[in-house]
């Protein structure tokens, strides 16, 4: 179990990730009504073994305008799943089900959870 300085430590990480988010995905619509190009954004950090990749978009600075509305997209896809996590460790923390694996119920590491805060599954459930 996870004692409560991590823990507090963890939900401060997440709220931080939550504001970045939803300010880059913020950037993204309103890149996309104006139509002003892509705006600059950095993708989210995923540590190995997480399970999930980020689909890293071409460096083609002489893409046309359909393809930067398709990046922009997927851009705005990627943000979103991830701030759904976010949100949703978020949501655990409140309800003290936080840390524990969604799967056996058992504590998941620390150490994982300082890799990845909104992490659902131990090592061993990991999808
Ligand atoms: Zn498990």
């Amino acid at each position: 179990m996870i004692d409560r300085e991590l823990r507090n430590k963890l939900e401060q990480h997440l709220e931080d990730e939550h504001r970045r988010l939803t300010d880059e995905i913020t950037a993204i619509q309103e890149a996309k009504m104006t139509d002003g190009g892509v705006p600059a954004v950095s993708y989210p950090r995923f540590e190995e073994g997480e399970g999930e990749s980020v689909t890293h978009m071409p460096a083609d600075e002489e893409a046309d305008e359909s393809e930067e509305y398709a990046v922009r997209q997927e851009t705005a896809r990627v943000l979103n799943e991830r701030r759904d996590e976010v949100i949703a460790a978020l949501h655990r923390i409140e309800q003290g089900t936080y840390g524990i694996c969604k799967t056996c119920g058992k504590p998941i590491d620390a150490a994982r959870l300082g890799a990845n805060p909104a992490a659902e599954f131990d090592i061993e459930h990991t999808e």
